[in-house]
Formats: structure tokens, sequence, C-alpha cells
């Protein structure tokens, strides 16, 4: 199946109810993808991870991170193994980021030239160097359905001249990125297995807090001719109202017949938020890093606000409610707060997978509900 992407309907505040055809299959959007870091969504089986959420669909399509697969098990065997679905046994669609965020805030002693990125690996010290050329490398041996360009993220809080030089960096990198796909994207593993399908690679907006490098960076990228655009670098620490204020700023100047991406988003109520400006694709840690955390997201009504709840506390001792009384999924239809608050004191691995499974279950079904409203016009 070769890439497409279409939209039903676009709301007045700008959210849009569509399908992107992708290689291993349709994602109705806006989406959700869960994080699935190294080939795995921390403590989720691929299984529980195919029917959580609204309907028992499940996970529509997850990313994994370049740099973690790259450092371990390395590319070139992920590659032997058939790529990133074949692997790990997931034949949804994937995603996979460039690298260059992890690059720039996991690893340590980088040098920054514009060839590249030198860096110690966070997890023995060994030295590698990522180019463009080598995270689409990496990229394509690994083989998910969406690749993103290599960029430069820069540090925040940086000055608008520290941001702009960074930003052309990254826009030199988007174009050497794209030029190297273009050359080895028959590379891909699946390509013959799936009839000539290729990979699809997304360019990535930057210009840290700043409106107009957002305008700059989208115009120049938008003028590469990408089949979608991610706006990156957000959600590093500024405040929500500045996030909100970037993402605007930039979905203006994107196309409107391209998927939009905003990396690395959010907590529930924004990543609804978010999708009702006109955001298309979101990915975050946050539902399965809180749920190790034994920190749970739910609605004390439906419609109403969303809560957070630490099922450490005492008073959820001889609670015998499940987490959220609305939620379907299967933490909550089968388990107690009284039962999860004791896997998670005493240390049993279960309590991080069922904090887990029902904080992807309630991200999934408030994409699932706005997919719907969104459809309706609501
Ligand atoms: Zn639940």
């Amino acid at each position: 199946m070769a890439f497409s992407f279409e939209i039903d309907r676009t709301a007045a505040e700008g959210g849009r109810r569509g399908r992107l055809r992708l290689p291993h299959g349709v994602v109705e959007t806006p989406v959700f993808m869960p994080v699935g870091t190294a080939a795995s969504v921390k403590a989720v089986e691929q299984g529980v991870l195919e029917e959580i959420g609204a309907g028992g669909n499940g996970a529509q399509i997850i990313l994994a991170n370049t740099y973690h697969l790259y450092l371990r098990p390395g590319h070139v065997l992920v590659r032997t193994m058939g790529g990133v679905h074949r692997f790990m046994s997931w034949e949804r669609p994937m995603l996979t980021d460039s690298g260059g965020f992890q690059v720039f805030s996991l690893s340590a002693l980088r040098k920054v030239t514009s060839e590249g990125v030198e860096f110690r690996s966070h997890l023995d010290g060994s030295k590698h160097f990522f180019s463009p050329e080598h995270s689409m490398d990496v990229q394509i041996a690994l083989g998910a359905d969406i690749a993103m360009v290599f960029d430069e993220c820069v540090e925040t809080p940086a000055s608008w001249e520290r941001t702009r030089e960074s930003m052309g960096l990254t826009h030199a990198w988007a174009q050497r990125s794209k030029d190297h796909f273009e050359l080895h994207k028959e590379t891909v593993p699946w390509f013959e297995a799936l009839g000539g399908a290729m990979q699809s690679l997304f360019g990535i907006v930057q210009g840290g807090m700043y409106a107009d490098l957002r305008k700059e960076s989208a115009e120049r990228l938008v003028e590469m001719e990408l089949p979608g655009y991610a706006v990156g670098g957000l959600a590093v620490g500024e405040p929500r109202e500045v996030t909100r204020e970037m993402i605007a700023r930039t979905l203006e100047f994107l196309p409107e017949d391209k998927p939009r991406y905003v990396m690395g988003v959010g907590y529930p109520d924004e990543i609804e938020e978010y999708a009702r400006m006109g955001v298309d694709m979101m990915d975050c840690v946050l539902p399965t890093r809180a749920g190790r955390h034994g920190l749970l997201f739910l609605r004390e009504e439906i419609g109403g606000p969303v809560v957070r709840m630490n099922i450490k506390r005492k008073e959820f001792a001889e609670d015998q409610r499940p987490i959220d009384e609305s939620c379907r999924c299967m933490v909550c239809r089968r388990y107690t707060r009284a039962y999860l608050r004791h896997l998670f004191v005493a240390g049993e691995p279960l309590g991080l997978t069922l904090n887990s499974v029902h904080n992807l279950a309630f991200y999934l079904d408030t994409m699932e509900r706005v997919r719907r409203e969104l459809a309706a016009g609501i």
C-alpha cells in the first residue's frame, strides 16, 4: 500500500478527521502513538497492545527510537531479522524518530559539526557518529513505515541567534536526509514482500520558542515537498501556553493536505487540545512512564476533567472500585484500586503492566472520542 493521507472533515477550530494509509495498514487520525523505545512499549506485550482501547481495536501505530535500537541490538541485526516489524512481531504501522533527540538528550560528550554529531553511548561510553545519511541508513534498516529527517535539537532555553543557527543546520540536514533517503529507500527490508511499498520520510520543523523562526522553518521544509511534517523541539520544559502558541504558529504554515505530527506531547487534555487545533499525530512516553511510577489518569465523570491518581496512596488500600468507573479497559473491567495499590507497593511487575495498560487505553479512548466528535462536527 502506497502512502496517502485523506481528510474527511475539518472543524472550524482546525481539527481534522482523516486517515493515513501506510505499507503496514491504515491509521485513523488524529492518532496517539504509544512509544516502544527499544522495540517494546515498556511492560506491555504486543498482543495486549493490539487489544487495548476503544472497541478492543488497540494501538494503530507505535513509535520506536532509532538511537536505542542502533546502540542495542544494532540496526544490522534488526535488518537481518527482517526489520523492526518482524523482529518484534508487530505487523501494524510503525514510525521511527531520527535519533537526533536522544543523541542530544541522553548521550555525553557531543561534538556537533556541519557533517553530523559525534557522541558517546549512554550505555557503555563507546564513541559513535551520526550524520543525516547515517540516520537514514539506520532507519531504512529498521524499516518503520515512517522515518524522520535527522535534526539538531537546540538546548532550552536558547537565544534567538543560537536557535536560528541550529535551525539552519536542521534544514541542511533535512535536505541531505531526503537526498540520501531517495537513493536508498528501495533497500527497506520489506520492499519486495509488500509489493514494492516504501517508507515515507517526514520533515521536522524547529525554531525553538520563536514564532518567526517557526514560520521560517516551516516554509523552508515545505519547499522540500516531504509527505508529512512534524513539529519538534517542544514540550522540553517551556510553559504549556508557549507549547500551544508554537504549535498554532507552525500549523499556519504547513500544507493542509499533509499530515502534521507534534513530537513528544503530552498530557491527555493536551493531546485532545492539539488534535482539535489540527494536529494529526502525537506520541509520548507519558502514559507508560507515569504508569510505571504509579500515576494513573482517569475522569471522575464522563466528559469531566482529567484527574491524576497516585495509586501508592494509603486511601486506596481497601478501595473496591476500578481505577475509572467509566473506563472499559481490560484492567478496569477486572481489578480493584486496592489490588493495583498492593501490586505497586509490593513491587510486583504486574502492577507496572496493568498501570501502563490502563493509561494507554485512556489515551487511545480519548483520541477515539475526539475522532468520533470531529466526524460528527462536535
Ligand atoms: Zn481502565
